[in-house]
């Protein structure tokens, strides 16, 4: 089954003005698939995103997830969906203030009914394997950038959900935390989530299977990336 399923997808905005911010969008997200989506500013990256992770509904067209048809979902389907299937790693990385990183990673769990051992067990594991064992009771504003992402990276993981949704993962860290998001990424593609990754930057869009191109809200090309295997 599809992951996700965008079918002539059209988004307004109405601020006095109409904006029309995707005009006939129609793609395919297959499991386990591995896709960048590149544009200029103001192209409709974010509009896309939203869609896709049953933030918003579209104006026109019919936006599937994991089975289910956005627009005709309610409010509380909505919030259970993105609850259990999808993963956010968005830039503001929404972490809760006054959660520890254990409680911030956990919460995708409390949604899932996971019972509270089994959610501090997987919790610890996930921020082990981000490189934050040391950290589980610090505070977001305890932890430096980069960290933080790393935190939301854990969370996003937390209910191996179908579908991950990565808006600039890199764009506030340095190089190094760069690289250790992207292969966090990569090990999560490996295990057969779904990503969707947001980038203006050609070097980590080439870590995807492909590039959607973006152009004022219509998809201009569908760009193939051939994977070399790395040097062992
Ligand atoms: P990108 O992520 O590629 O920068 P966006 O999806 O944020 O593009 O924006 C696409 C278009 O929709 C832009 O013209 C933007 O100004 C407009 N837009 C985005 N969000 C809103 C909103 N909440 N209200 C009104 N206009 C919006
Ligand atoms: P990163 O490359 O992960 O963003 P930084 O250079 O920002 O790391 O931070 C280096 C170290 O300083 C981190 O290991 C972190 O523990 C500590 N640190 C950074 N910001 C804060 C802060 N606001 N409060 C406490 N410790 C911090």
């Amino acid at each position: 089954e599809t992951v996700v399923s965008l079918d002539g997808v059209r988004k307004e905005y109405d601020l006095g003005g109409t904006v029309t911010a995707l005009d006939g969008v129609t793609l395919d997200f297959e499991p386990g698939s591995y896709s960048a989506v590149m544009g200029p500013s103001g192209s409709g990256k974010s509009t896309l995103l939203n869609l896709v992770g049953a933030l918003d509904t579209p104006t026109d067209g019919d936006v599937v997830v994991a089975g289910r048809n956005i627009p005709t979902l309610s409010e509380s389907e909505r919030v259970a969906l993105r609850g259990t299937r999808i993963g956010f790693i968005f830039q503001t990385f929404n972490l809760m203030p006054r959660l520890t990183a254990e409680e911030n990673v956990a919460l995708p769990l409390l949604f899932a009914e996971w019972e509270r051992s089994r959610r501090r067990e997987r919790a610890r594991s996930l921020l082990d394997d981000v490189g934050l064992g040391d950290r589980i009771d610090h505070l977001p504003q305890e932890l430096s950038g980069g960290q933080r992402q790393r935190v939301a990276i854990a969370r996003a993981l937390a209910s191996d959900p179908d579908l991950i949704l990565a808006d600039e993962p890199t764009g506030n860290v340095d190089t190094e935390t760069g690289e250790g998001i992207m292969r966090l990424l990569e090990d999560a593609n490996d295990r057969g989530n779904a990503i969707i990754l947001v980038t203006h930057e050609r070097r980590i869009a080439e870590h995807a299977d492909r590039i959607i191109h973006i152009t004022d809200g219509v998809v201009e090309g569908i760009e193939s990336i051939e994977q070399t295997t790395p040097e062992p």
